[in-house]
């Protein structure tokens, strides 16, 4: 069997000891199914999982996570649309109260748009994608004397903030954020030192959430 050992042995642990604790948990779930409140758009990369900075229960929060956490603006037209298929289960079925775009540091998908990197394949499903984050960019403006690591910042925080106008772009979700049935939330977690900052809509900074240690 070529199914990954790491796979098997992590399963292993999860049955020995967080499914023990939560059996109770799961089985309650199973049957009334999800009620999560908090819906988190988050990226693919492997460090910033949304469930683990936000130690987060079985069915707390609703995730969809992509390359460079991304929502393309509304389209009716076109083909597949997996966030918008997401935010519409979210928002019209589970009714989810808070949407949080989870950002971060060192970002993959922004620093091959920031650098304008060779497509690595024919298809370039990835500069396609990052051509989402265009109108980020543009706020930010050229890097200029900017050292490299502050200027990916800028724009990874810059494509946070895109993200949420984009967001404002479903009419339904729209009425529900105009209503206060909804709030939208910017984070962004800085991988090195596992530092999480929250976004002012107010001001447009991020600022550094203290945690107890
Ligand atoms: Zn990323």
């Amino acid at each position: 069997m070529s199914f990954p050992q790491r796979l098997i042995e992590g399963y292993s642990a999860f049955a020995a000891g967080r499914l023990r604790s939560e059996q109770d948990r799961y089985r309650e779930l199973s049957e009334r199914g999800q009620t999560p409140e908090i819906m988190v758009i988050g990226c693919c990369d492997s460090r910033v999982s949304p469930e683990v900075i936000f130690d987060a229960k079985p069915g707390e929060l609703f995730v969809v996570r992509n390359v460079a956490n991304l929502v393309p603006p509304y389209e009716v037209e076109g083909k597949y649309h997996g966030v918008s298929a997401a935010l519409e289960f979210g928002v019209g079925v589970l009714k989810v109260k808070h949407i949080v775009v989870l950002g971060h540091a060192q970002c993959g998908g922004v620093q091959a748009y920031a650098e304008d990197a060779e497509p690595i394949s024919p298809g370039d499903f990835i500069g396609r994608w990052m051509s989402l984050m265009a109108p980020a960019a543009q706020k930010v403006g050229a890097r200029g004397d900017l050292p490299r690591a502050e200027y990916l910042e800028r724009m990874e925080k810059a494509s946070v903030v895109n993200t949420l106008d984009n967001l404002m772009t479903f009419p339904r979700l729209r009425k529900l954020i105009e209503r206060g049935s909804v709030t939208l939330h910017g984070a962004y977690f800085g991988v090195a030192m596992g530092a999480l900052s929250v976004l002012d809509r107010a001001t447009g900074e991020f600022r550094q959430v203290t945690a107890k240690r």
